[in-house]
Formats: structure tokens, sequence, C-alpha cells
């Protein structure tokens, strides 16, 4: 079996606020038993993370309760490029004129010509913080984290809570999460490794 993950990312965190959300919402999370304070070898991609705490399960659907997770979480600070990992983005939709542009062939073959702005619209974010993709269908320049991705492939954030093999968080935590984030809009990327 291999190793997936749910990414809580918060869209609104600017780079000046991120370490202090980040650490208000790790102590509500300890707080809460969902995670524990201490830090262990216990994520991909960071050295240590916080490992499942005594109430886990009640971030999770009933059903889930028994699927204890193998995996802690990894707190991500600082301008990233949150994927859904293995694969890619099927379609990104501009939200001006909301049509929608496949990246993808029906063999899941990247499409070049589709593809080449926003690669480089993400090369550019990295690098500086702003970017943006003129829309193939209206023209308009779009800011790079506005447009929207099939399945949420993306998010071009500052904060984000890397959850390593949990089973899927309820709605409910989801929203007292969001609130833990001053009301923050959050999206939820995913994917395997
Ligand atoms: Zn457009």
């Amino acid at each position: 079996m291999g190793d997936h993950f749910q990414t809580i990312v918060d869209l609104d965190a600017g780079a000046d606020e991120a370490p202090g959300l980040a650490d208000r919402v790790v102590a509500w999370l300890v707080a809460e038993g969902i995670v524990l304070a201490e830090r262990t070898d216990c994520v991909l991609g960071q050295p240590l993370g916080h490992p499942p705490g005594p109430n886990w399960h009640r971030a999770v659907a009933e059903d889930d309760a028994d699927r204890e997770p193998w995996g802690g979480l990894a707190v991500e600070v600082g301008r990233t490029v949150f994927h859904g990992g293995q694969g890619g983005a099927e379609a990104v939709t501009c939200p001006r004129c909301a049509v929608t542009t496949p990246l993808m062939t029906d063999d899941w073959d990247l499409i070049d010509a589709a593809w080449a702005p926003f690669g480089a619209a993400m090369t550019t974010w990295r690098e500086t913080g702003e970017a943006e993709v003129a829309c193939p269908a209206c023209a308009r320049a779009v800011p790079l984290p506005e447009w929207r991705w099939a399945d949420d492939w993306f998010a071009f954030a500052h904060l984000g809570f890397e959850f390593w093999n949990w089973p899927e968080f309820t709605p409910e935590f989801l929203t007292r999460f969001s609130r833990a984030l001053d009301g923050h809009r959050t999206t939820r990327v995913w994917g395997k490794l």
C-alpha cells in the first residue's frame, strides 16, 4: 500500500501571518487530542511531524474510527505549490469566464501547448510569489492562484497542513479547521506517493 496525504491549505494566509497561524492551529489540534505536541519521524517530505493523538478519530467519520492513521501531520509554512502528487491536473477553469481548458488528452498525455503557460507561471510564482496566465478563452490575465483546477489538483499558498495516511476528514472537522484559521478559505489537496 502506498502512502497518501490530504493537505488542508489556507488560501488566504499571507506570508507574514502564516507562522503564527501554524503555531495556533497546531496548539488547537494538540488541545483537541487530534495530534501530539511532540514531533517524530512520522511524515514524508519533512524530517519531523506530529503523530496522531488519542482523539484522532474525532476528525474522521464514525465508519473510519477503526482505521488508525499510520502517519502524522507535517506543517508547511512558506510559499508552496501544493499539488496532488502522482499524475497531473486534467483541466483548469478560468475564474473570469468559466471556460475550462483541458490539460490532458483522453490517454492522460499532457497537452504541451495548453500546459506551457501554466508551467511557466508556476516557476515564476515559486520565485517571486506573483504570476499571471492569460486565459485562452477570454484573454484576461488571471493571477495563478485564482485558477480553478480539476479535482483541486493545485493550490498556491503560504500555509498547509499535510496529514499522511489518515482517513478522510469530515466536513464538520474541516469547518472547525477553517474557523481555527480565522475563517480563512481552505481547500483540500489529495494525493499519493
Ligand atoms: Zn477566461
